[in-house]
């Protein structure tokens, strides 16, 4: 996302995926983030169609996962699918953060 107050990438991965960025927990649940380089207040005021695309994938690979999941434990075995199914979320989370981070359209909020 750019920042539309000075035209630079308004965040990092790491700052978006690991801080509140700038506002309290509130704020930062109703889209508010600041601006990494002079602190301007944000709000994400909508998501381009790649990030809703990713999310229905998502959520169909869940999906058909969670279906086939009793089928497949006797082929591979409990631990492995619950290996599997971690990294499944942890991978899809990762995607997600990415790509909210990528594709968020963001306008100034003050
Ligand atoms: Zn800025």
């Amino acid at each position: 996302m750019t920042c539309p107050s000075c035209n630079k990438e308004a965040t990092t991965f790491y700052r978006h995926a690991f801080t509140l960025q700038g506002v309290s927990v509130f704020r930062s649940m109703q889209g508010y983030l600041t601006c990494q380089h002079f602190g301007t207040l944000l709000r994400v005021v909508m998501f381009k169609k790649q990030l809703w695309l990713f999310l229905a994938s998502a959520f169909i690979i869940v999906l058909l996962f969670a279906f086939n999941f009793r089928s497949y434990i006797p082929k591979y075995g409990i631990d492995n699918m619950a290996t599997i199914w971690v990294a499944i979320v942890v991978f899809l989370f990762l995607l997600f953060t990415i790509g909210m981070r990528k594709y968020s359209h963001v306008e100034k909020a003050e």
